[in-house]
């Protein structure tokens, strides 16, 4: 056969070679260790939280190095694309602070290592699929779905491994030039095959997370193009991450299985491999087991999920990077004012075994992460947050702005920070007592108070009440009307002597926080009131009388 002449049949129209792409796409003038790395999604319309994770690891090596972290679209699955999916995606890593330096955006592409939209790079795969044919590495193959399925029955009967290998590439890869022709005369469909070596060697692959693995060698005469001349996702990556320069491959341990044809193609071509990460699939424990995340089953697995539910950017990624290196929670304890951008992230610290997403722990870090932020800044991401997911207090938090920073501020002058927040949703719960309108009397008065004394009480503490108290003096006339009512000042002397007394300062404390705020459960009163301001903490306790 004369290759030379299948490369002019198979692809007419392709005269670009290897050496102009290598010139196009110049090898990048980073520092020696710095990392160009990416994700490469599908656009699918489901952003799940793998894109996430993979982004992180990503993002921070390459940015750790001073290095570039880019985003391309792995769009050559035309079965799975979905309207808009771009557009989510993209609109996804952005909310959750994804910062790229490179690669697809909204508006169409920056950078120069582009196209980064795979279906848009086909010009750029035909170089190399010719230059691959001219080698005597390719050839097409015109099995037709039926004969393949037929194969794979046989292969099964036999019990021998699935594939196109060996015998079962014989008649596809002895096809004269003459009888190639034909066939694409006659409108026969092909697909570009790589004509692999009958091997039964081993290779070796250093994964920079999972250390050496040692596989068989490719032997699969496996697809590069498609029938409408789309690359494989085999054979884009392989190109992609040669032209865009990537020193890191991060992706997840699903492809760990097809390692051995991206090497053998790295190795084909005589280009360098990059650095594999393959990252482990994240999981959850249900009933005591541990199993995979299903995209069915489980909401948590959607990115949509973590900004419905309000959790905020910071707080998911510093679940993930608690997920990810074992020793982020140490760190951060040690450097509880620090940003999470200070961590040194290190592909060594990563774990192999499935990475199990708890959404108590998340929880746990959000209200860190929340607690640690100024009203300012809580203010900012709650406001955005509700402006997208609830109008109403969106609308409160803007006409009430003062009150809404003073109320975030509640709890957070002293050592001992409260730790109310959970997210954004539970925020608006938890900030509703402060705005008339969306005020509700959740919690009953306190059943140890009859109603004459809650009388008493109230029409006592609003005749003495001066909002200009301070909270010394405040709580001094509180006691003072506590001890007239004949309730014990203080709790200890009640649980002594219950029968000397109608009930403790705890009941009267509970009963103007309820009338106060709705709910037994609230800040401090004092700091409350003055959040509140005058008229409406009266017109609150007036009601009880
Ligand atoms: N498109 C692939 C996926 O969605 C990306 C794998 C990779 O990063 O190379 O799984």
């Amino acid at each position: 056969m004369n290759y030379q002449e299948l490369a002019e049949v198979l692809f007419p129209d392709v005269s670009g070679t290897p050496a102009d792409l290598e010139q196009r796409f110049p090898e990048r003038q980073l520092a020696e260790h710095a990392v160009v790395t990416r994700i490469g999604p599908s656009p699918t319309g489901f952003v799940h939280l793998g894109n996430l994770y993979n982004a992180v690891i990503g993002e921070r090596l390459a940015h750790q190095s001073e290095g570039v972290f880019y985003l391309r679209i792995e769009d050559t699955d035309e079965k799975r694309k979905v309207e808009g999916a771009v557009e989510t995606l993209i609109s996804a890593m952005n909310y959750f602070g994804v910062h790229f330096d490179e690669g697809a955006t909204a508006d169409g592409d920056s950078g120069s290592y582009g196209p980064y939209r795979q279906r848009q790079r086909k010009e750029i795969y035909h170089i190399i699929a010719k230059y691959l044919t001219q080698q005597g590495k390719t050839y097409p193959c015109f099995l037709t779905a039926e004969e393949i399925d037929a194969i794979r029955e046989e292969q099964k009967a036999k019990q021998e491994n699935p594939g196109i290998y060996g015998t079962y590439a014989e008649k596809n890869r002895s096809l004269s030039l003459a009888q190639i022709q034909e066939n694409i005369k006659a409108g026969k469909s092909w697909v570009l095959r790589f004509r692999a070596e009958d091997t039964e060697e081993s290779i070796l692959v250093n994964d920079a997370v999972r250390g050496e693995l040692k596989m068989p060698r490719n032997n699969m005469d496996f697809v590069l193009l498609k029938s409408d001349g789309i690359p494989t996702y085999h054979f884009a990556h392989v190109v992609d991450d040669h032209f865009m320069r990537s020193t890191h491959v991060i992706r997840g341990e699903e492809w760990i299985s097809s390692l051995p044809m991206h090497v053998e193609l790295f190795n084909t071509l005589g280009w360098n491999q990059p650095v594999y990460c393959h990252t482990a699939t994240l999981m959850k424990i249900e009933d005591g087991k541990k199993r995979k995340l299903s995209k069915r089953k489980d909401p948590e697995l959607a990115l949509a999920y973590y900004q419905q539910e309000g959790i905020c950017p910071e707080a998911v990624w510093e679940f993930l990077l608690t997920l990810l290196n074992s020793n982020f929670e140490e760190w951060r304890l040690a450097n509880p004012d620090s940003d999470y951008h200070d961590f040194q992230y290190t592909i060594e610290k990563m774990s192999i075994s499935g990475a199990l997403v708890d959404l108590d722990k998340l929880r746990d870090v959000s209200k860190e992460v929340l607690s640690r932020m100024t009203a300012e800044k809580l203010y900012q991401g709650l406001s955005a947050w509700c402006q997208e997911y609830q109008t109403d207090f969106a609308a409160l938090l803007s006409k009430y702005q003062d009150r809404a920073i003073k109320a975030l501020n509640v709890g957070r002058g002293g050592a001992k920070v409260r730790k109310d927040l959970e997210n954004w949703k539970q925020s608006c719960q938890f900030l509703s007592f402060y705005f008339d309108e969306s005020f509700k009397q959740q919690d009953a008065m306190p059943e140890e108070i009859s109603e004459s004394d809650r009388k008493e009480f109230f029409k006592a503490y609003l005749e003495s009440y001066q909002h200009s108290d301070d909270s010394s003096a405040w709580f001094a006339k509180v006691k003072d009307i506590t001890e007239k009512l004949g309730y014990a000042v203080k709790p200890k002397d009640f649980k002594k002597h219950p029968e000397d007394y109608k009930g403790s300062i705890i009941h009267i404390t509970n009963m103007i926080r309820i009338a106060l705020t709705g709910r037994a459960n609230a800040p401090d009163i004092w700091e409350v009131s003055q959040v509140l301001g005058e008229e409406i903490v009266l017109n609150r306790l007036k009601k009880w009388l």
